[in-house]
């Protein structure tokens, strides 16, 4: 399956990206982890995401039990 996707800012095929971890702030606050996905051609910011991976754990104690 061929890659369609472009650069917007300079126009090569995104086949590679730079992933970075960055942080979310909220309010002054750093909030989250994210990863930054950027051209590995021109750096421009392509997306960004919360890092799923590393979430934070969630107290649980006193609450209802997780699904399992
Ligand atoms: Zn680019």
């Amino acid at each position: 399956m061929a890659i369609q996707g472009q650069c917007p800012k300079c126009g090569h095929r995104v086949l590679h990206v730079n992933v970075e971890q960055v942080v979310g702030v909220v309010d002054g606050e750093s909030k989250a982890r994210i990863l930054s996905y950027s051209c590995i051609h021109c750096n421009a910011v392509l997306g960004v995401q919360i890092d799923p991976r590393s979430r934070p754990r969630p107290k649980r104690r006193g609450e209802s039990p997780p699904p399992a």
